[in-house]
């Protein structure tokens, strides 16, 4: 499913995505900028499995109404757990945090490697969040991608305005927004 080289005209770029809602503006801005995107939902840090489902529907959904591909990595929330558990008590936006952006990134930049033919521009929708650190994100896309041989599009979605964008076009198409970051750990409301 994936394009190596990209549609005629355009550059491939893989657009790690945390949820459908904050795919919105990242996947529409990266296809008006000419850019062929190509999804990837890790998802795995989602609990519990029904949620998983609930957010990876949407992600389909948002699939077909924008015309992108996405590629879904298995769902081994035990993985992701076994990494996680020793940072349960962490609030949000603290360690625990930052050791899931990476494990999220590293799965999608992983799978671009195998994938590619040409170094692949990358991206993710984590910065459009008003409740994620930003600079972090951004030195773990750098630093990630350096290792995996990509080429970061370093973006902060939620510039602009662009997260009440992305809770506009949500509400147009009818996604599924749900009301905690996804982890056991994060299960009450925003
Ligand atoms: S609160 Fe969100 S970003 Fe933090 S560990 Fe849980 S799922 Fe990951």
């Amino acid at each position: 499913m994936f394009v190596k080289n990209g549609r005629p005209g355009r550059s491939p770029l893989l657009l790690h995505i945390c949820c459908a809602p904050d795919a919105t503006v990242p996947v529409r801005d990266l296809k008006a900028e000419g850019f062929d995107v190509i999804g990837l939902f890790y998802g795995s840090n989602i609990h519990p499995e029904d949620e998983y489902r609930r957010r990876a529907g949407a992600l389909a959904r948002l699939s077909v109404c924008e015309g992108f591909d996405v590629v879904y990595l298995p769902y081994e929330p035990e993985v992701w757990l076994s990494s996680a558990y020793a940072l349960k008590d962490e609030p949000e936006r603290g360690k625990r945090c930052a050791l899931c952006f990476a494990i999220q990134l590293s799965a999608a930049a992983s799978y671009a490697n195998t994938q590619a033919a040409a170094p692949l521009r990358f991206c993710t929708t984590l910065t459009i969040s008003p409740h994620k650190d930003v600079k972090l994100i951004s030195s773990l896309g750098r630093e990630i991608s350096a290792r995996h041989g990509l080429i970061w599009e370093d973006r902060v979605w939620r510039k602009n305005g662009g997260f009440l964008r992305s809770v506009q076009i949500s509400r147009s198409l009818g996604l599924y927004r749900q009301n905690y970051c996804g982890c056991v750990y994060s299960e009450k409301p925003l």
